[in-house]
C-alpha cells in the first residue's frame, strides 16, 4: 500500500514459486495454490451524514479452504488494492497452516479512510459490506476478523447484520468480537504477544539474553503496542517507535534513549496508533523522520506497520548492531531487501510465523463460541504460547536440518500441509 513500486501479490507468488520448486510440487498443485480460489469485488453505497451518497469498493478474497473455512481480517485503508488483499489472503493460508490450525486463508478490505468517517458512516459501511457478502461467508465458509484500522466494534456491527440477514445467532461468523459478546479474552493482546513468544524462543536458540537487548519498532497500533508491552515485561528496552500521522501525511520516529514509559506513551496515542508529537516532546522524546526507525543502533528491528517497508532503498541503512528482524507486519520485507538481509546473516523471523498469534487466538475464540464456554485470560495466553512456541521450534528445526532460511523453512511446512489436503481431497 505505502510503497507502490512493489506489488505484494507478485512478491507472495515469487516466494511461493521458489519454495514450490525446491520441494518439487507438481504443476497442478502449484497452479491451484499460487492464486486465490475465489475473489469478490463489490460496491457499497453509504448515505453520508451530510445527505450525500458515497460509493465504496469492497473486496473479499478466499485463497484456499482445503484445511478448513477461509480465515482472515478485513482492512479499512485508503490505499488498499486488490493485489494487496490477494497477497494477504495467500499469506493467511500459510499462516494457519504453519501453526497447524484447521483453517484456510482469506482476506478482505474496503478502500476508505475511517479517520474521515463518523461512527454512523462506519457502521453503515460495515453493514453494507456484510449485505454484499452474507451468502459467501459464514462459520463454515469464511470467517472474517479485524485488521488494519478495524476493531471489535466493527466486528460486532458486521455480526449483527449477518445475524439479521440469516435470522439466528451465528457467533462463529466472525472473530475479534468484544469480550462478553462472544469474543475471547486475550485476543487484543494475541498478535503482539505471539510476536514476542517467538522472539523469546529465537533469542534462546541464538544464545542472546532478551533482557540485554534493545529494539526499534515501526508502527504503534494493535500489534506493536502489545508486542512492546510483553517485550518490556521480559526486560527488553525499546529505544525507538515510529508511526504515521495522517494530518501531516507523513511518518515520524520517536526516540527515547533511556527507553519509553509505555503507559505514558499509549495515553498520548489515538485509536489509530498515532502518537501526539507535542505531548511526546513533553515526555522527552526526540522526533525524527519516519524512516529513521530502521537506522537505529539496536539489536532487534520490528516492522509492525504495513507491507513493503524494508526495501532495496533502505536495507543498507540497517545498523551493524542488528541481529534479528522480527516481521510483525504482513509482508514488510521486499525480496531484494530480503536477499541483503540473508547475506548479512541477520536472523529473520518471517511474518506468517511471527504474527500468527492473532489468528491462533481467533481459532480459540471459535472453539470457545462452539462450546459456549469461555476460558480465563491466563488459559488463553498459555495455549497461545504453547502453539506459537511449537510452531517456531518446528520451523527452526527444519531450517537447521535442511540448511534453509527461516522464511523458506516456514513455507516448506505450510505448503506441504496444504498440498497434502488438496491432494487428499482429490482436488488435484
Ligand atoms: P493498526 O492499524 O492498529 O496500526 C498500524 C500502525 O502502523 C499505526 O501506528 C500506524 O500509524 C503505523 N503506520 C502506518 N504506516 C506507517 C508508516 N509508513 N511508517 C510508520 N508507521 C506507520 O494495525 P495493526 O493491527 O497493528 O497491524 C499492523 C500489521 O500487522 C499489519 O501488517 C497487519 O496486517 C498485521 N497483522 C495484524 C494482526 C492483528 O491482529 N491486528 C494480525 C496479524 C498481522
Amino acid at each position: 500500500m505505502s510503497n507502490t513500486s512493489y506489488n505484494p501479490y507478485a512478491i507472495a507468488q515469487q516466494q511461493f514459486d521458489s519454495v514450490a520448486a525446491k520441494i518439487g510440487l507438481d504443476s497442478a498443485t502449484c497452479e491451484l495454490l499460487r492464486q486465490p480460489m475465489r475473489e469478490y469485488h463489490f460496491l457499497i453505497p453509504v448515505k453520508m451524514d451530510d445527505g450525500s451518497v458515497k460509493i465504496f469498493n469492497g473486496y473479499r478474497i478466499q485463497h484456499n479452504d482445503a484445511r478448513g473455512p477461509a480465515k482472515g481480517g478485513i482492512r479499512f485503508h485508503p490505499q488498499e488494492t486488490i493485489d494487496t488483499i490477494r497477497a494477504l489472503s495467500m499469506w493467511m493460508t500459510w499462516k494457519c497452516s504453519v501453526v497447524d490450525i484447521p483453517l484456510g486463508g482469506g482476506k478482505g478490505g474496503i478502500i476508505c479512510d475511517p479517520r474521515n468517517l463518523s461512527e454512523r458512516e462506519q457502521e453503515q459501511l460495515c453493514r453494507g459490506y456484510v449485505r454484499q457478502m452474507a451468502r459467501n461467508v459464514g462459520p463454515v465458509q469464511d470467517v472474517p476478523a479485524p485488521d488494519v484500522m478495524t476493531n471489535a466494534k466493527h466486528m460486532l456491527w458486521m455480526l449483527d447484520e449477518y445475524e439479521t440477514i440469516h435470522g439466528g445467532k451465528y457467533p462463529g461468523f466472525i472473530t475479534g468480537k468484544p469480550v462478553g459478546m462472544g469474543g475471547s479474552l486475550g485476543r487484543t493482546e494475541a498478535t503482539g504477544f505471539g510476536v514476542i513468544y517467538v522472539l523469546r524462543e529465537a533469542l534462546k536458540k541464538l544464545g542472546i539474553a532478551l533482557d540485554k537487548t534493545t529494539a526499534s519498532f515501526q508502527g504503534f497500533g494493535n500489534v506493536s503496542q502489545y508486542a512492546v508491552r510483553l517485550y518490556q515485561q521480559l526486560g527488553g528496552n525499546v529505544l525507538a517507535i515510529s508511526c504515521y500521522d495522517a494530518k501531516d501525511k507523513k511518518a515520524y520516529t520517536f526516540r527515547k534513549k533511556d527507553g519509553f514509559n509505555l503507559d505514558a506513551l499509549t495515553r498520548i496515542t489515538d485509536s489509530y496508533g498515532t502518537i501526539d508529537k507535542d505531548k511526546a516532546k513533553e515526555l522527552g522524546c526526540d522526533i525524527l523522520p519516519g524512516e529513521e526507525w530502521i537506522e537505529q543502533d539496536v539489536d532487534i528491528l520490528v516492522p509492525a506497520a504495513l507491507e513493503n517497508q524494508i526495501t532495496a532503498a533502505n536495507v543498507n541503512n540497517i545498523s551493524k548492531q542488528v541481529k534479528v528482524i522480527l516481521e510483525a507486519a504482513n509482508g514488510p520485507t521486499t525480496p531484494d531487501a530480503d536477499k541483503v538481509i540473508e547475506e548479512r546473516g541477520i536472523f529473520l523471523i518471517p511474518d506468517f510465523l511471527a504474527n500468527a498469534g492473532g489468528v491462533t487466538c481467533s481459532y480459540f475464540e471459535q472453539v470457545q463460541c462452539n462450546q459456549n464456554y469461555f476460558w480465563g485470560k491466563d488459559e488463553v495466553l498459555q495455549k497461545l504460547d504453547s502453539k506459537m512456541t511449537s510452531a517456531f521450534n518446528a520451523v527452526y528445526e527444519l531450517a537447521c536440518n535442511k540448511s534453509l532460511r527461516m522464511r523458506d523453512a516456514a513455507y516448506v511446512i505450510a505448503i506441504n500441509r496444504v498440498a497434502q489436503s488438496v491432494k487428499g481431497r482429490g482436488w488435484v
